[in-house]
Formats: structure tokens, sequence, C-alpha cells
């Protein structure tokens, strides 16, 4: 996740293309998001204007998610769009007040910076598909696999209570 910037420093302007396969591990701990079992693939380009660096591009995740409807599980896959600048800082520049990201060495390191994107980016709820049918609130059957029993008693709470009682004067 490394882009050497002393070649696209010496032609300003000019995109350089990249790609590359991360494996999250390289990130830190990243084993509480369920795209951590997979490799990351990272794409896209960047090019030296104005003194800095613009690295723009997506990074592909994929990993298994559980529907927040039907609790299935299911592959889940993001292309999380990105553009960043980095620069050379000098000693006096304040880091904290930048949102710029530093260089080191003549390498532009995009591990901080994936890493902070994956962890905002990550999905709150996911549901397998957009007309999920859930589970029964009755019987917790997957309605996606067909109807359950009670298909057609699904009757207000509210005149449970009645229907039980014509039931007892049948
Ligand atoms: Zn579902
Ligand atoms: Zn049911």
């Amino acid at each position: 996740m490394k882009l050497q910037v002393s070649e696209i420093k010496a032609q300003q302007g000019k995109p350089f293309p990249f790609i590359c396969q991360v494996d999250p591990k390289d990130l830190g701990d990243m084993s509480a998001y369920p795209w951590s079992q997979h490799n990351l693939t990272i794409k896209g380009n960047v090019r030296y204007e104005s003194q800095r660096y613009i690295v723009e591009g997506t990074v592909h995740t994929e990993g298994e998610y559980e529907c927040s409807r039907c609790l299935s599980p299911f592959m889940y896959e993001q292309d999380i769009p990105f553009v960043e600048v980095y620069r050379e800082f000098n000693s006096y520049d304040k880091l904290d007040e930048s949102d710029e990201w530093p260089i080191d060495d003549d390498l532009i390191d995009m591990t901080e910076m994936i890493r902070e994107l994956l962890i905002m980016n990550e999905p709150y709820q996911v549901v397998c598909k957009e007309d999920c049918k859930g589970l029964c609130p009755h019987c917790g059957a997957n309605l996606n696999e067909g109807s359950c029993q009670c298909a057609d008693v699904h009757i207000d709470p509210r005149f449970a209570a009645l229907r039980d009682w014509l039931k007892k004067e049948e």
C-alpha cells in the first residue's frame, strides 16, 4: 500500500495508475469487520500537482454479513471511493490542523487512510436484497423461502383475544 513518489513528482500532472491487493491484517486488528476475512483491492491513480500528491480511487471489500431483516448470512461487497491529498510536511507545519496526509521517506503510505476510510464507511445495517421479506413475526420462518402456516392469520394482536373467543364458541 505504499507508492514511490519520485517518478510521479518528476512528471507533474501525469496520472499514474495503481492497483494492489491488500491483506486486511496489514491494517491492524480488523477482525470485528466481516470484510477482514478477504483481501481488499485498491485501485486508482496518483498525480503530482501544486506540490501535492492527489490520490484517488476505490477500495473494494467483500465479506459475509448477516441480513438485518432475515438474519441469513450473505456476501456483501462495497466499492468505496476516495480522493486524498498527500504532501511533504515541513517541521513547522501543524499536522493536526490539516486534512492532508504526510509523506515519509518519499513514500505515500495509504495504510492509515484506508483503515479510516473503511471504518467510516462500515454499514450499520445491510439487507441481503432490497425486497427481502424478512422473518414471520409469529413463527420466525424465513418468508423469502415461502409463506409459513400462519400466513393467513396475521391478525392485529388486539383482536387475537376475540379470535380465540370465537373459536371457543364454534
Ligand atoms: Zn434478508
Ligand atoms: Zn409464520
